[in-house]
């Protein structure tokens, strides 16, 4: 039997190893696959830390392979149009039998029996090779995305959140004078690689968009958001914010009192996006101003997991369009590239880092 090697973890209690696996072999309606690149997130190091107490291992297991976020090509396939060599990214949920599962929406499950690869009772994506349904597959149709392809992953929470927002700003009017969104102010918080996916995605909408943390930034990465026409602001330094408040918030930090402090800045008719999770931060508590603020300026707080099969299809045209017209910035997005043996970069985030990235082949 031939063997792969796989990161590895113990949920919910943490660690992190490098373990030989036994190749999985395809049954009907699934592909074999061979990583090529896996993304490492704060998830990933999370449960590695044993921060994540809802994380599991499969059934029956005393670890878990790590990851989900990834890039692979197809090794053996039938079904849903896949050909050898193809490149793929694998839907990490695996939904179950809530209605939302059942008609593919497996990101609004209502009761939670559902799976997440790499998190929640499900291998994930950190070995040489895995098999996966091909109905989970979204295939990657232009190669030349294929070195930026593992974005795709935290991209897709970006294309459901900017989706979700297609519908909520029918609620007023919304948009400018010109009918566009270039009157418009987004602010996103937390400078990690969804905030930076989050503030691209805004600024290519039309937003005017600001993007802030409580420290700075290396110089590569305002390159990157200087390409793209974001601004960056460090908001522990009086008067960062830009005065006139803002019409799109994302939260990506997690932070009940930066979420708290920023929805005060949301004008009326506005949204406020809590995406970024921390169980591990310090409670803030709530005015009833501040509840005032959100009541008399219609203000809609939209909370957002995930995204389906669509979303991960919309992410992977987004991340074509970026690579064929801004190549650089997109190439710097990955700012590190690792063998699977140097499992030590599950344990820290690096200096400067916007996605450190495993390399399997
Ligand atoms: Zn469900």
């Amino acid at each position: 039997m031939e063997q792969d090697r796989a990161i590895t973890t113990n949920a919910p209690f943490g660690g992190v190893s490098l373990r030989k696996v036994e190749r999985e072999a395809p049954a009907d309606g699934q592909a074999l696959l061979s990583t090529v690149e896996t993304g490492i997130c704060g998830t990933d190091r999370g449960i590695v830390s044993g921060a994540l107490g809802f994380s599991y291992n499969p059934a029956g297991r005393d670890y878990m392979v790590l990851g989900h976020e990834c890039i692979a090509r197809v090794a053996s396939a039938d079904g849903e149009g896949l050909r050898k060599g193809d490149y793929v990214v694998p839907a990490t949920r695996s939904g179950g039998g809530c209605l939302n599962c059942l008609v593919g929406r497996p990101d609004n499950c209502s009761d939670n029996d559902r799976h997440d690869a790499g998190v929640t009772g499900k291998d994930g994506f950190m070995r040489d090779s895995f098999v996966y349904s091909t109905s989970d597959l979204v295939k990657v149709n232009d190669e030349s995305v294929a070195d930026v392809a593992v974005l795709t992953e935290p991209m897709k929470n970006v294309m459901k959140v900017f989706d979700s927002l297609s519908h909520i700003t029918k609620l007023s009017v919304y948009h400018g004078k010109d009918g566009t969104l270039r009157s418009r102010r987004a602010l996103v918080v937390g400078t990690g690689c969804e905030g930076f996916l989050f503030s691209m995605m805004a600024s290519d909408a039309g937003y005017i968009t600001q993007i802030v943390n409580r420290h700075d930034i290396s110089e590569r990465q305002k390159r990157i958001l200087d390409t793209f026409d974001v601004d960056f602001a460090d908001y522990s330094r009086p008067g960062a914010l830009q005065g006139e408040g803002v019409d799109l918030l994302v939260d990506t930090s997690g932070d009940p009192a930066a979420l708290l402090g920023m929805l005060r800045h949301v004008r009326p008719n506005g949204v406020g996006v809590c995406f970024g999770t921390n169980e591990n931060v310090a409670p803030a508590s709530m005015s009833g101003g501040d509840i005032i603020n959100i009541v008399e300026k219609n203000i809609v707080v939209l909370g957002s997991v995930d995204g389906s099969k669509k979303h991960y299809m919309d992410a992977v045209r987004q991340l074509s369009a970026w690579r064929k017209c801004r190549p650089d910035a997109m190439k710097q997005m990955i700012t590190g590239r690792f063998r699977p043996e140097n499992t030590g970069i599950l344990l820290a985030r690096q200096p400067g880092e916007i996605k450190s990235v495993i390399s399997w082949q």
